[in-house]
Order: C-alpha cells, then sequence, then structure tokens
C-alpha cells in the first residue's frame, strides 16, 4: 500500500510552496487508495513554534487534505512529531555506533568553519574531511579531558549512489563529494537527515514526495537508509516554484501564505486547483477541477519537470471560475462564514444572486456589503465632495424625481433600476453622471462603486426612500 508523508518543519506559516507538496502527497495517496501521515518534523527547537505547528494543521484542514495518521489522530507508528521521538533516534544512533557506523567527532564549530573557508578558497568541495574517523581510543579520551563535547557522525561509504527519480529520471550522485555527516548534534538532538530517515523507515514510507531543494539531501538518505537497514522509498522530487517573471522566488519576496490567500476570500477549491497545476497538468490539460476530479486523474507521471511560476492572472481565473460554480445559498453560506455573518441573513442570498458574476473572490463583496448594510447615511460624516454634491440645487431636484419614481415603482419585481433611469431622465431631461452621481451618492455615500442596477434592487424600496430622503434634508442643513 502507498505510505506518503508530509513532513513540515513548522518555522513559519504554511507557504504555497509546502501546500503544493502536501497537495501532491495527498492526491496520489487519495488516488492510490493508500495512506496520507502527517509528520511535523520540529527537531530544532529555536526554530520550531508550536503556534506555527497548529497554524499549519489549521490550514492544511482548511485546504481539506486530510490525513489518516498524525499528531492528532494518531496511529500505530506514532508519534508524529519528531520532538516526542528522542528515545527512538537515540536507540538507532547507539546501534549504528556499535556496529562501527558512526563515530563520534570532536571538532569544534570553529575548526569546521576554518576548514571549510580553507577549501572554498582552494576551489575543493567544502565537505568535512573525516578527520575523527579514525580517531584512537587515546585521541578520544585526550579530546574528552580537554572538554571537547562531541556530536556523532555517519560513515558515508564510497562509491556512487543512482536512483530513478520519478520526476526527474535516473539520478547518480559521487560520494567521495558527501563528506561524513553529523546524525545526532552534540546536545543530543538527531539532525534532519537522520531524524528523516529513521521516520520513513519506521513509518513504512513508500513515496518521498518533496521539493527539489532536498534532491542533494537524497543521497545521504539512501545511504543511510541502507545502513539502518531499511528499505529506501522512490523519490520524486517536485520542480520549484517560480516567481511571476520566472526567476526563482527569491528568500525576500519568499512564497506567499496560504493563509493570505484565504483572507483575500480565495475559495480553498480555488486554491488547491491552482496548486495542482504548478507543476503538474492532467491528461487532458483541463484548468478547472474539482478535488475529485484532481484525486481521479491525479498520477505522478504529470508532474513537470519545469519550473511552475506563480501567474496572478491565473489564480484569479480559477478562482472566479469556482465561485460561479457554486449555488447562490453556498456562496452566501461561504461569504457569511468568511464574514463571520448569521448565514440567515435574509438579503444575503439576494445580494449573492445580484453580483455573483461580478466576484472573483469572496472578499469581491465587500463594497456590495457594506452598501446594503449601512443603517443610516450619516452624510455628515462621509467625503467633502459627496457633501457638497448633494447639496447642489441640481442634485436635490434629481432626488427629489427619483423619489417619486421610485415610491410609484414596485410590485412583485421589486425596485426595477431600468425604467427609474428613463423615467428620471424624461422628468429631469438630465442624463449621464448629472444623473447618476446624485443618486449614487444618497445611495452608498461614495461617488463610484458597484453598478447602480444592481445596488438598487438589492437595497428595496424602504431603504432606498429612507436614504434619499435623509441626502434631501442634509442637502438642507
Ligand atoms: N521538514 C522538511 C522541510 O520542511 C521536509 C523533509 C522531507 O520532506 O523530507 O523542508
Amino acid at each position: 500500500m502507498v505510505r506518503v508523508r508530509f513532513a513540515p518543519s513548522p518555522t513559519g506559516y504554511l507557504h504555497l510552496g509546502n501546500a503544493r507538496t502536501a497537495l501532491f502527497n495527498w492526491l496520489f495517496a487519495r488516488h492510490e487508495k493508500g495512506a496520507f501521515i502527517l509528520r511535523i518534523e520540529d527537531t530544532d527547537a529555536a526554530r520550531s513554534g508550536e503556534e506555527y505547528a497548529a497554524a499549519m494543521t489549521e490550514d492544511l484542514k482548511w485546504l481539506g487534505l486530510n490525513w489518516d495518521e498524525g499528531p492528532d489522530v494518531g496511529g500505530s507508528v506514532g508519534p508524529y512529531r519528531q520532538s516526542e521521538r528522542t528515545p527512538i533516534y537515540r536507540k538507532y544512533a547507539d546501534a549504528l555506533l556499535s556496529r562501527g557506523l558512526a563515530y563520534p567527532c570532536y571538532c569544534t564549530p570553529q575548526e569546521l568553519e576554518g576548514r571549510r573557508q580553507e577549501a572554498l578558497a582552494k576551489g575543493l568541495p567544502p565537505r568535512y574531511d573525516n578527520r575523527c574517523r579514525d580517531l584512537s581510543e587515546k585521541d578520544r579520551r585526550r579530546f574528552q579531558d580537554e572538554g571537547r563535547s562531541s556530536s556523532l557522525r555517519f560513515k558515508v561509504r564510497s562509491g556512487t549512489v543512482s536512483f530513478r527519480d520519478l520526476v526527474r529520471g535516473e539520478v547518480q550522485f559521487d560520494l567521495g563529494l558527501v563528506g561524513d555527516f553529523v546524525i545526532v548534534k552534540s546536545e543530543g538532538t538527531p539532525t534532519f537527515h537522520f531524524a528523516v530517515c529513521v521516520d520513513d523507515g519506521l513509518m513504512g514510507i513508500t513515496h518521498v514526495v518533496r521539493g527539489e531543494d532536498h534532491l542533494s539531501n537524497t543521497p545521504r538518505h539512501i545511504v543511510l537508509f541502507e545502513a539502518l537497514g531499511f528499505k529506501a522509498p522512490e523519490f520524486a522530487h517536485l520542480s520549484m516554484i517560480g516567481g511571476e517573471g520566472g526567476g526563482l522566488l527569491s528568500k525576500r519576496d519568499e512564497a506567499p501564505s496560504v493563509r493570505s490567500y484565504r483572507a483575500r476570500g480565495i475559495l480553498a477549491e480555488a486554491l488547491v486547483n491552482y496548486l495542482a497545476l504548478l507543476g503538474w497538468s492532467p491528461k487532458d490539460n483541463r484548468e478547472i477541477l474539482t478535488g475529485q476530479d484532481l484525486v481521479s486523474q491525479f498520477s505522478l507521471a504529470g508532474l513537470t519537470k519545469s519550473r511552475a511560476a506563480l501567474d496572478h492572472k491565473k489564480l484569479e481565473y480559477v478562482s472566479g471560475q469556482h465561485i460561479r460554480a457554486l449555488e447562490p445559498q453556498g456562496l452566501a453560506r461561504r461569504i457569511a462564514a468568511h464574514y463571520r455573518l448569521n448565514p440567515d441573513t435574509p438579503w444575503l442570498v439576494e445580494l449573492v444572486r445580484a453580483v455573483k458574476d461580478h466576484l472573483v473572490t469572496l472578499t469581491d463583496v465587500e463594497p456590495y456589503l457594506k452598501i446594503v448594510q449601512r443603517e443610516t447615511m450619516d452624510f455628515g460624516s462621509c467625503a467633502r465632495e459627496t457633501q457638497e454634491l448633494i447639496r447642489r440645487e441640481e442634485a436635490r431636484k434629481v432626488l427629489e424625481a427619483f423619489k417619486t419614481s421610485v415610491a410609484r415603482s414596485g410590485g412583485p419585481g421589486g425596485v426595477d433600476f431600468h425604467s427609474i433611469r428613463q423615467d428620471l431622465a424624461q422628468s429631469t431631461g438630465l442624463n449621464g453622471k448629472a444623473l447618476l452621481l446624485p443618486v449614487r451618492a444618497a445611495l452608498t455615500r461614495e461617488s463610484s462603486g458597484p453598478e447602480l442596477n444592481l445596488i438598487v434592487p438589492l437595497l428595496g424600496k424602504e431603504r432606498i426612500l429612507k436614504r434619499v430622503e435623509e441626502a434631501l434634508q442634509f442637502g438642507k442643513s
């Protein structure tokens, strides 16, 4: 059975790159009817934060990427937080030590850095020179007596490592370029390499799907799997995500967080759809896919080698399509949840029906919401230009005429702005801005905004008359 994992280090919010890795693992597991495991890689206590682990978990849930085993749901090969697995790592480290596959290293960070710089200056690979590999017992004791602490290094075998990456094809590494590396730090915590291999081995991970930035770690991991007696999983290294311009996302403009898209009102299913297309494409090249479509069509073979670039326009397109695919009731519920409104708010579904085709994200509804929700216009506190406008004689005439037309209008279809507008043009002899601006100002307090033919039916007769009356009263003052 396929067993895959998403293994984030909780050092920040879930960003697009992480989220895409999680998604591809999840899609693969769901397509193959395998297991998707969440493992929190928090061995680096200084950089990890519980609040980030919690936020990542929440964001994954929001995206709908549920896991079968993980910190909160448990499972047979837990715990699923690396910080709770210290005794396990110790046991495996001791085993490697006693089998002569690992050894204590007494080099200090300063010494290591000095030698690294030297190697670089000579144009040599800055690998560890394995100098503590063959220390005599006497040397070891001497270092200990000097009060040096020791880390534990893994003895990297000689030769090459090759594997068939499911995205990149055949990969071969010369182990001569890889120095013996630390598996347990001097303070006793495992390194990333060691914890990952012990965990992937014990958790029975069959496929490691992760970013290409880990490709150079894979030879180390393969030799560690060999030494630990685990069968190495298959690997699929995902191409990196590029910025809008095609260059790599630099550290400075780091990939945006999933929550920033959520805050902008992108639907979870739209973000999932968009992320899936960053580095993968379905056989039929369709662009709008539901979660179910993605699960049924996903295969690792569809992953692309080339870099996928963020494309804001495409995200907007995908987002708009998913918004449009919702029934008005469903969309109203999503808007209510986003704005913490009572989902039974009577006018909400009407509003959604009227403006749905104008929305690309949930938050595009905000200007309409503000207009509809306002209880009193309070013109005394609005922009000067609006105040001046509704004081003008001509504007007051328009509003009087508007009031009369609205009062006369109605019926089962509610207030229809088209006929009112014709009526107004006739009775005032005005047209264009001279006609529309005063009406807009009275109804919305603004000089621009959503189309009046959407707003008018939403407000309904009573509220319109009340607002126009307020504007006329203010104009007199
Ligand atoms: N914890 C690693 C990271 O966040 C992922 C390790 C892996 O996928 O092997 O980059």
